[in-house]
């Protein structure tokens, strides 16, 4: 007798590896903060969608096309793309995972982004460039939980694999790949000071 577990959901993580990842993540913190300055349309929508921050996600998605810096995280990135491609048996024949879009987020103290996930997309994923201590981690959760109406409640104590959720800490120079339909958020940034971070998406279509 003896009982497997089948259908994963796997979650990346990896530092990123670059030589000089101290002086990128300051090349990127110096570009965001100067893109906030810029970038009107995506202060008016955090207004209303992110309160509180700022993300570019709805005005400047395509920053590994317009900026140098931004490029060379998208080639820093790439490795760990088809590593995470290959933990998860993706065929590819004939194709490459690209990516699509890469935006930037900028949350103060208090700021949250509820849970959500990446529509139209293949694998998507967070580099955090500035991680001040204590901020917020990145929280998924269990993609089954709509199709457990009669499920007992896990114990407090449960093995890890068994929890309902998982919250992944936040570090600078870390990168963390997921499937983007997997949901998930970022809970109320506790942290003084900004937290910074990078999003992306790639497909394979
Ligand atoms: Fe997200």
């Amino acid at each position: 007798m003896a009982t497997t577990s089948w259908f994963p959901t796997q979650v990346y993580r990896a530092a990123l590896g670059a030589r000089a990842v101290a002086a990128l993540n300051r090349q990127l913190l110096r570009e965001i903060r100067q893109l906030r300055l810029d970038d009107a349309a995506g202060r008016n929508w955090s207004a209303r969608n992110y309160p509180g921050g700022f993300t570019s996600y709805a005005s400047a998605s395509r920053l590994h096309r317009l900026s140098p810096t931004f490029a060379a995280l998208e080639r820093l990135l790439g490795r760990h793309v088809r590593a995470f491609a290959g933990a998860l048996d993706f065929d590819l024949t004939g194709r490459r995972l690209s990516m699509t879009d890469c935006w930037a987020n900028i949350m103060p103290r208090g700021v949250v982004h509820g849970l959500h996930l990446h529509p139209l997309s293949s694998i998507s994923g967070t580099y955090y460039v500035q991680i001040p201590r204590g901020s917020a981690g990145i929280k998924f959760e269990d993609p089954r939980l709509d199709r457990m109406m009669a499920a007992p409640p896990r114990r407090a104590a449960c093995r890890a694999s068994n929890r309902p959720w998982v919250l992944f800490d936040a570090r600078p120079g870390q990168v963390i790949l997921f499937e983007s339909w997997l949901r998930h958020e970022v809970p109320p940034n506790p942290g003084r000071g900004e937290r910074v971070s990078v999003s992306f998406n790639y497909g394979w279509f």
